[in-house]
Protein backbone atom coordinates (compact mmCIF):
# COMPACT_ATOMS: atom_id res chain seq x y z
CA UNK A 1 0.00 0.00 0.00
CA UNK A 2 2.62 2.57 -0.98
CA UNK A 3 1.52 5.56 -2.50
CA UNK A 4 4.28 8.13 -4.37
CA UNK A 5 3.83 11.69 -3.12
CA UNK A 6 2.40 13.25 -6.01
CA UNK A 7 3.55 16.85 -7.57
CA UNK A 8 0.23 17.39 -8.97
CA UNK A 9 -1.96 20.58 -7.83
CA UNK A 10 -4.45 20.09 -5.14
CA UNK A 11 -7.13 17.69 -6.29
CA UNK A 12 -9.75 17.30 -3.49
CA UNK A 13 -11.40 14.95 -5.37
CA UNK A 14 -9.09 12.17 -5.88
CA UNK A 15 -7.48 12.36 -2.25
CA UNK A 16 -7.28 10.15 -0.34
CA UNK A 17 -5.48 7.15 -2.78
CA UNK A 18 -7.08 3.76 -2.58
CA UNK A 19 -4.86 2.54 0.47
CA UNK A 20 -5.85 5.68 2.24
CA UNK A 21 -2.41 7.79 2.08
CA UNK A 22 -2.57 12.17 1.52
CA UNK A 23 0.92 11.67 0.09
CA UNK A 24 3.60 10.05 2.30
CA UNK A 25 0.69 10.73 5.38
CA UNK A 26 -2.03 8.39 6.50
CA UNK A 27 -2.76 4.59 5.31
CA UNK A 28 -3.51 1.61 7.24
CA UNK A 29 -1.70 0.25 10.39
CA UNK A 30 -4.22 -2.25 12.23
CA UNK A 31 -3.93 -5.68 13.28
CA UNK A 32 -5.23 -8.12 10.63
CA UNK A 33 -8.22 -8.96 12.42
CA UNK A 34 -9.15 -5.55 11.37
CA UNK A 35 -8.57 -5.14 8.35
CA UNK A 36 -11.50 -6.72 6.62
CA UNK A 37 -13.42 -4.40 8.91
CA UNK A 38 -12.06 -1.26 7.57
CA UNK A 39 -12.31 -2.76 3.87
CA UNK A 40 -16.05 -3.54 4.70
CA UNK A 41 -16.45 0.00 6.19
CA UNK A 42 -14.51 1.80 3.34
CA UNK A 43 -16.79 -0.26 0.69
CA UNK A 44 -20.14 0.53 2.65
CA UNK A 45 -18.78 4.18 2.82
CA UNK A 46 -18.20 4.92 -0.71
CA UNK A 47 -21.90 3.20 -1.56
CA UNK A 48 -23.33 5.54 0.83
CA UNK A 49 -21.54 8.60 0.18
CA UNK A 50 -22.65 8.19 -3.31
CA UNK A 51 -26.07 7.64 -2.53
CA UNK A 52 -28.75 10.34 -2.65
CA UNK A 53 -30.84 8.60 -0.37
CA UNK A 54 -28.01 8.35 1.88
CA UNK A 55 -27.40 12.04 2.03
CA UNK A 56 -30.83 13.30 1.86
CA UNK A 57 -31.39 10.91 4.94
CA UNK A 58 -28.54 12.35 7.03
CA UNK A 59 -29.28 15.76 5.40
CA UNK A 60 -32.81 15.72 7.62
CA UNK A 61 -31.52 14.23 11.21
CA UNK A 62 -28.71 17.20 10.74
CA UNK A 63 -31.24 19.73 10.39
CA UNK A 64 -33.63 18.13 12.75
CA UNK A 65 -31.33 16.23 15.38
CA UNK A 66 -28.63 18.51 15.51
CA UNK A 67 -29.94 22.22 14.31
CA UNK A 68 -28.46 22.68 11.25
CA UNK A 69 -27.62 25.29 9.72
CA UNK A 70 -25.64 27.12 12.32
CA UNK A 71 -25.55 30.52 12.11
CA UNK A 72 -22.15 32.56 10.87
CA UNK A 73 -22.56 35.98 13.26
CA UNK A 74 -20.95 38.91 12.98
CA UNK A 75 -19.02 39.18 16.03
CA UNK A 76 -19.56 43.13 16.06
CA UNK A 77 -18.03 44.09 19.73
CA UNK A 78 -15.28 41.66 19.07
CA UNK A 79 -14.00 43.49 15.61
CA UNK A 80 -14.70 47.18 17.57
CA UNK A 81 -12.40 45.69 20.32
CA UNK A 82 -9.93 44.45 17.59
CA UNK A 83 -10.26 47.62 15.40
CA UNK A 84 -9.27 45.47 12.15
CA UNK A 85 -10.63 42.67 10.36
CA UNK A 86 -14.35 41.89 10.37
CA UNK A 87 -14.69 38.85 12.51
CA UNK A 88 -17.18 36.05 11.99
CA UNK A 89 -17.91 32.93 14.50
CA UNK A 90 -19.30 30.00 12.88
CA UNK A 91 -21.57 28.71 15.37
CA UNK A 92 -21.07 24.91 16.06
CA UNK A 93 -21.20 25.72 19.60
CA UNK A 94 -25.18 26.25 19.01
CA UNK A 95 -25.38 22.48 18.06
CA UNK A 96 -27.06 19.77 19.43
CA UNK A 97 -25.27 18.22 22.68
CA UNK A 98 -22.73 21.43 21.69
CA UNK A 99 -19.57 20.44 19.22
CA UNK A 100 -19.18 19.88 16.15
CA UNK A 101 -18.61 16.28 16.90
CA UNK A 102 -22.65 15.84 16.63
CA UNK A 103 -21.82 16.03 12.46
CA UNK A 104 -19.79 12.84 12.52
CA UNK A 105 -21.42 10.65 14.93
CA UNK A 106 -25.06 11.14 12.98
CA UNK A 107 -23.03 10.21 9.90
CA UNK A 108 -21.59 7.04 11.67
CA UNK A 109 -24.66 6.33 13.33
CA UNK A 110 -26.48 6.09 9.62
CA UNK A 111 -23.92 4.22 8.29
CA UNK A 112 -24.00 1.96 10.97
CA UNK A 113 -27.81 1.62 10.46
CA UNK A 114 -27.22 1.18 6.94
CA UNK A 115 -24.33 -1.63 7.63
CA UNK A 116 -26.88 -3.74 9.84
CA UNK A 117 -25.04 -3.12 13.07
CA UNK A 118 -26.70 -3.39 16.04
CA UNK A 119 -23.70 -2.18 18.48
CA UNK A 120 -21.77 0.54 18.41
CA UNK A 121 -18.79 1.53 20.70
CA UNK A 122 -16.32 5.05 20.87
CA UNK A 123 -13.89 6.18 22.71
CA UNK A 124 -13.77 9.97 24.28
CA UNK A 125 -11.26 12.37 26.14
CA UNK A 126 -13.03 15.34 27.37
CA UNK A 127 -16.35 13.38 26.99
CA UNK A 128 -17.37 15.62 23.93
CA UNK A 129 -17.67 12.58 20.94
CA UNK A 130 -18.83 10.12 24.09
CA UNK A 131 -22.29 12.74 24.36
CA UNK A 132 -22.65 13.10 20.73
CA UNK A 133 -22.14 8.64 20.09
CA UNK A 134 -24.55 8.05 22.98
CA UNK A 135 -26.66 10.88 21.62
CA UNK A 136 -26.82 9.17 18.52
CA UNK A 137 -27.48 5.33 19.82
CA UNK A 138 -30.05 6.54 21.94
CA UNK A 139 -31.96 8.20 18.91
CA UNK A 140 -31.45 4.90 16.72
CA UNK A 141 -31.24 2.27 18.96
CA UNK A 142 -27.92 0.83 19.02
CA UNK A 143 -26.64 -0.41 21.99
CA UNK A 144 -23.54 1.96 23.20
CA UNK A 145 -20.67 1.51 24.76
CA UNK A 146 -17.88 4.27 25.66
CA UNK A 147 -14.12 3.71 26.59
CA UNK A 148 -13.15 6.50 28.82
CA UNK A 149 -9.51 6.91 30.64
CA UNK A 150 -10.17 6.86 34.32
CA UNK A 151 -8.78 9.92 34.92
CA UNK A 152 -10.71 11.73 32.19
CA UNK A 153 -14.07 10.10 33.86
CA UNK A 154 -12.80 12.03 37.17
CA UNK A 155 -11.95 14.90 35.47
CA UNK A 156 -15.68 14.93 33.59
CA UNK A 157 -17.62 13.49 35.84
CA UNK A 158 -20.80 15.81 34.52
CA UNK A 159 -20.74 14.15 30.93
CA UNK A 160 -20.22 10.54 32.12
CA UNK A 161 -23.48 11.02 33.80
CA UNK A 162 -24.84 12.42 30.25
CA UNK A 163 -23.86 10.04 28.75
CA UNK A 164 -25.38 7.01 30.93
CA UNK A 165 -28.40 8.91 31.18
CA UNK A 166 -28.83 8.49 27.63
CA UNK A 167 -28.28 4.86 28.10
CA UNK A 168 -24.90 4.48 27.35
CA UNK A 169 -22.74 1.96 29.24
CA UNK A 170 -19.49 4.10 29.87
CA UNK A 171 -16.11 1.82 30.78
CA UNK A 172 -13.07 3.11 32.46
CA UNK A 173 -9.79 2.69 31.13
CA UNK A 174 -6.75 2.03 33.88
CA UNK A 175 -3.86 1.45 31.60
CA UNK A 176 -0.87 3.44 31.11
CA UNK A 177 -1.94 7.44 31.64
CA UNK A 178 -5.61 6.78 31.55
CA UNK A 179 -6.62 9.19 29.23
CA UNK A 180 -7.49 9.41 25.91
CA UNK A 181 -4.69 7.43 24.25
CA UNK A 182 -5.93 4.16 26.41
CA UNK A 183 -9.02 4.67 25.40
CA UNK A 184 -8.66 4.23 21.98
CA UNK A 185 -6.34 1.09 22.42
CA UNK A 186 -9.19 -0.27 24.75
CA UNK A 187 -11.55 0.74 21.90
CA UNK A 188 -9.86 -1.24 19.22
CA UNK A 189 -9.32 -4.30 21.88
CA UNK A 190 -13.33 -4.30 21.70
CA UNK A 191 -13.82 -4.15 18.15
CA UNK A 192 -11.08 -6.63 17.23
CA UNK A 193 -13.19 -9.20 19.19
CA UNK A 194 -16.69 -7.89 18.38
CA UNK A 195 -16.16 -6.74 14.77
CA UNK A 196 -18.80 -8.33 13.19
CA UNK A 197 -22.04 -7.12 14.92
CA UNK A 198 -20.24 -3.28 16.00
CA UNK A 199 -19.31 -0.26 14.61
CA UNK A 200 -16.42 1.65 15.90
CA UNK A 201 -17.36 5.28 15.71
CA UNK A 202 -14.18 7.48 15.72
CA UNK A 203 -14.31 11.05 16.97
CA UNK A 204 -11.31 12.57 15.20
CA UNK A 205 -9.96 13.09 11.28
CA UNK A 206 -7.41 10.20 12.60
CA UNK A 207 -6.79 6.54 13.04
CA UNK A 208 -6.86 4.25 9.48
CA UNK A 209 -8.52 4.60 6.69
CA UNK A 210 -11.49 5.40 5.61
CA UNK A 211 -11.74 7.24 8.99
CA UNK A 212 -9.53 10.54 8.13
CA UNK A 213 -11.43 10.95 4.48
CA UNK A 214 -14.90 9.67 5.77
CA UNK A 215 -15.19 12.05 9.68
CA UNK A 216 -13.81 14.82 7.00
CA UNK A 217 -16.48 14.46 4.80
CA UNK A 218 -19.44 14.59 7.49
CA UNK A 219 -17.81 17.46 8.65
CA UNK A 220 -17.59 19.58 5.33
CA UNK A 221 -21.03 20.64 5.82
CA UNK A 222 -19.65 23.30 8.03
CA UNK A 223 -17.71 25.05 5.16
CA UNK A 224 -20.56 24.41 2.65
CA UNK A 225 -22.87 26.46 4.85
CA UNK A 226 -19.57 28.95 5.68
CA UNK A 227 -19.37 29.56 1.57
CA UNK A 228 -23.11 30.15 1.41
CA UNK A 229 -23.33 32.53 4.11
CA UNK A 230 -20.80 34.63 3.76
CA UNK A 231 -21.23 34.94 -0.05
CA UNK A 232 -25.01 35.89 0.89
CA UNK A 233 -24.05 38.49 3.51
CA UNK A 234 -20.70 40.10 1.69
CA UNK A 235 -20.92 39.08 -1.67
CA UNK A 236 -17.46 37.20 -1.93
CA UNK A 237 -15.24 34.94 0.20
CA UNK A 238 -13.17 35.63 3.47
CA UNK A 239 -9.83 36.96 3.22
CA UNK A 240 -8.75 34.13 6.37
CA UNK A 241 -10.06 31.15 7.77
CA UNK A 242 -9.29 29.71 11.38
CA UNK A 243 -10.29 26.50 13.32
CA UNK A 244 -8.20 24.95 16.34
CA UNK A 245 -6.64 21.39 15.55
CA UNK A 246 -6.97 18.41 18.07
CA UNK A 247 -7.08 15.36 15.32
CA UNK A 248 -8.47 17.85 12.92
CA UNK A 249 -12.14 16.93 12.36
CA UNK A 250 -13.41 20.68 12.65
CA UNK A 251 -10.41 22.62 10.68
CA UNK A 252 -10.93 20.58 8.15
CA UNK A 253 -14.65 20.41 7.34
CA UNK A 254 -14.05 23.83 8.03
CA UNK A 255 -11.01 24.08 5.58
CA UNK A 256 -12.11 21.72 2.72
CA UNK A 257 -14.42 23.57 0.08
CA UNK A 258 -11.50 26.51 0.30
CA UNK A 259 -8.69 24.44 -0.74
CA UNK A 260 -8.81 25.69 -4.09
CA UNK A 261 -9.23 28.99 -3.47
CA UNK A 262 -6.16 30.45 -3.08
CA UNK A 263 -7.62 33.74 -2.30
CA UNK A 264 -8.76 32.77 1.38
CA UNK A 265 -5.74 32.08 3.50
CA UNK A 266 -6.30 28.36 6.22
CA UNK A 267 -4.78 28.62 9.61
CA UNK A 268 -4.73 25.65 12.10
CA UNK A 269 -4.26 26.20 15.62
CA UNK A 270 -3.30 23.77 18.10
CA UNK A 271 -2.97 23.47 21.46
CA UNK A 272 0.26 25.11 22.59
CA UNK A 273 -0.25 24.31 26.92
CA UNK A 274 1.88 25.91 29.10
CA UNK A 275 4.42 26.71 26.00
CA UNK A 276 7.19 24.58 23.54
CA UNK A 277 8.38 22.66 26.22
CA UNK A 278 8.77 18.74 26.19
CA UNK A 279 5.39 17.56 27.81
CA UNK A 280 4.08 20.71 28.03
CA UNK A 281 1.67 21.64 24.79
CA UNK A 282 -0.08 19.17 22.07
CA UNK A 283 1.35 21.23 19.44
CA UNK A 284 2.20 18.42 16.63
CA UNK A 285 4.19 20.60 13.94
CA UNK A 286 6.18 22.68 16.78
CA UNK A 287 8.51 19.26 17.84
CA UNK A 288 6.66 16.26 16.84
CA UNK A 289 8.22 13.59 14.06
CA UNK A 290 6.60 11.61 11.63
CA UNK A 291 5.28 8.33 12.91
CA UNK A 292 2.77 5.82 13.27
CA UNK A 293 0.02 6.02 16.04
CA UNK A 294 -3.24 4.11 16.54
CA UNK A 295 -3.56 3.50 12.94
CA UNK A 296 -1.86 6.00 10.72
CA UNK A 297 1.30 7.67 9.92
CA UNK A 298 1.41 11.22 10.67
CA UNK A 299 2.98 13.91 13.07
CA UNK A 300 3.41 12.36 16.63
CA UNK A 301 4.79 14.00 19.96
CA UNK A 302 7.61 11.07 20.63
CA UNK A 303 11.26 11.13 21.82
CA UNK A 304 13.91 9.72 19.73
CA UNK A 305 13.09 6.25 20.67
CA UNK A 306 9.66 6.44 19.49
CA UNK A 307 7.85 6.76 22.78
CA UNK A 308 4.60 8.67 22.95
CA UNK A 309 5.48 12.27 25.01
CA UNK A 310 2.97 13.44 27.62
CA UNK A 311 1.03 15.79 26.36
CA UNK A 312 -0.69 19.16 27.90
CA UNK A 313 -3.15 21.51 27.38
CA UNK A 314 -5.97 23.42 29.24
CA UNK A 315 -8.57 21.83 26.66
CA UNK A 316 -9.13 18.16 27.45
CA UNK A 317 -9.75 18.21 23.06
CA UNK A 318 -6.52 19.13 21.53
CA UNK A 319 -4.53 16.96 24.21
CA UNK A 320 -3.35 14.34 22.19
CA UNK A 321 -0.01 13.44 20.68
CA UNK A 322 -0.98 12.97 17.02
CA UNK A 323 -2.77 15.13 14.50
CA UNK A 324 -4.41 13.87 11.59
CA UNK A 325 -2.74 12.93 8.41
CA UNK A 326 -4.70 15.11 6.01
CA UNK A 327 -3.25 17.73 7.85
CA UNK A 328 0.56 17.22 7.58
CA UNK A 329 0.13 16.87 4.01
CA UNK A 330 -1.88 20.18 3.03
CA UNK A 331 1.26 21.71 6.03
CA UNK A 332 3.72 20.42 3.29
CA UNK A 333 1.86 22.30 0.57
CA UNK A 334 1.70 25.45 2.26
CA UNK A 335 -1.88 25.41 1.57
CA UNK A 336 -2.89 25.16 5.52
CA UNK A 337 -0.45 27.05 7.86
CA UNK A 338 -0.73 25.97 11.49
CA UNK A 339 -0.22 28.92 14.87
CA UNK A 340 -0.32 27.32 18.26
CA UNK A 341 -1.85 29.25 21.80
CA UNK A 342 -1.12 28.47 24.76
CA UNK A 343 -2.96 28.24 28.11
CA UNK A 344 -2.77 31.64 29.56
CA UNK A 345 -3.68 33.26 26.33
CA UNK A 346 -6.93 30.85 26.12
CA UNK A 347 -8.09 32.06 29.44
CA UNK A 348 -7.92 35.76 28.26
CA UNK A 349 -9.98 34.87 25.22
CA UNK A 350 -12.40 32.51 26.86
CA UNK A 351 -13.31 35.56 29.20
CA UNK A 352 -13.11 38.52 26.76
CA UNK A 353 -15.49 36.33 24.09
CA UNK A 354 -17.91 35.78 26.82
CA UNK A 355 -18.00 39.44 28.11
CA UNK A 356 -17.93 40.57 24.47
CA UNK A 357 -19.95 38.77 23.00
CA UNK A 358 -22.07 36.87 25.32
CA UNK A 359 -21.06 34.01 23.92
CA UNK A 360 -18.78 31.27 26.40
CA UNK A 361 -16.61 29.26 23.43
CA UNK A 362 -14.86 26.07 24.58
CA UNK A 363 -11.35 25.58 25.74
CA UNK A 364 -10.80 23.97 22.30
CA UNK A 365 -12.36 26.93 20.14
CA UNK A 366 -10.91 29.40 22.19
CA UNK A 367 -7.47 28.74 20.78
CA UNK A 368 -8.72 29.91 17.27
CA UNK A 369 -10.32 32.77 18.62
CA UNK A 370 -6.88 33.74 20.30
CA UNK A 371 -4.93 33.46 17.19
CA UNK A 372 -7.87 34.92 15.20
CA UNK A 373 -7.85 38.55 17.12
CA UNK A 374 -4.19 38.47 16.84
CA UNK A 375 -4.75 38.51 13.38
CA UNK A 376 -7.95 40.79 12.87
CA UNK A 377 -5.60 43.33 14.80
CA UNK A 378 -2.96 43.15 12.04
CA UNK A 379 -5.92 43.00 9.03
CA UNK A 380 -7.44 45.69 7.12
CA UNK A 381 -10.88 46.97 7.95
CA UNK A 382 -12.38 45.70 4.74
CA UNK A 383 -10.85 42.51 5.64
CA UNK A 384 -12.95 39.35 6.42
CA UNK A 385 -11.97 37.09 9.06
CA UNK A 386 -14.37 33.48 9.92
CA UNK A 387 -13.51 31.77 13.07
CA UNK A 388 -14.57 28.27 13.44
CA UNK A 389 -16.64 28.06 16.77
CA UNK A 390 -16.37 24.50 17.09
CA UNK A 391 -18.19 24.30 20.62
CA UNK A 392 -19.75 25.82 23.49
CA UNK A 393 -17.66 26.53 26.85
CA UNK A 394 -20.58 24.90 29.17
CA UNK A 395 -18.50 21.78 29.79
CA UNK A 396 -15.12 23.86 30.91
CA UNK A 397 -16.73 26.93 33.10
CA UNK A 398 -16.20 24.90 36.48
CA UNK A 399 -12.10 24.00 35.48
CA UNK A 400 -12.24 28.07 34.48
CA UNK A 401 -13.75 28.78 38.16
CA UNK A 402 -11.18 26.70 39.68
CA UNK A 403 -8.52 28.16 37.40
CA UNK A 404 -9.62 31.81 38.51
CA UNK A 405 -9.44 30.14 42.11
CA UNK A 406 -13.90 31.11 42.09
CA UNK A 407 -15.36 28.91 44.34
CA UNK A 408 -18.41 27.61 42.81
C1 LIG B 1 -13.24 17.49 20.24
C2 LIG B 1 -13.25 18.94 20.05
C3 LIG B 1 -12.26 19.60 19.28
C4 LIG B 1 -11.06 18.89 18.69
O1 LIG B 1 -11.34 17.94 17.73
P1 LIG B 1 -11.07 18.15 16.17
O2 LIG B 1 -11.23 16.80 15.62
O3 LIG B 1 -9.70 18.71 16.00
O4 LIG B 1 -12.11 19.09 15.68
C5 LIG B 1 -12.38 20.95 19.07
N1 LIG B 1 -13.40 21.66 19.61
C6 LIG B 1 -14.35 21.08 20.35
C7 LIG B 1 -15.43 21.93 20.91
C8 LIG B 1 -14.32 19.71 20.60
O5 LIG B 1 -15.26 19.15 21.36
Amino acid sequence: MSAAISPSPINRFSLPDAGGHFGRYGGVFVPETLMTALQELGAAYDVARQDPTFQQELQHHLKEFAGRPTELYFAERLTQHCGGAKIYLKREDLLHTGAHKINNALGQGLLARRMGKKRVIAETGAGQHGVATAAVCAKFGFECVIYMGAVDMERQALNVFRMRLMGAEVRGVQAGQKTLKEAINEAMRDWVTNVRGTHYILGSALGSHPYPMMVRDFHRVIGREVREQILAREGRLPDEMIACVGGGSNAMGCFFDFLEEPSVRLVGVEAGGRGIQRGDHAARFEGGKLGVLQGCKTYILQNDDGQIELTHSVSAGLDYAAIGPEHAFYRDRQRITYAYACDDEVMAAFQLCSRLEGIIPALESTHALVHGLKRAKAMRSDEILIINLSGRGDKDVQQVAKILGVTL
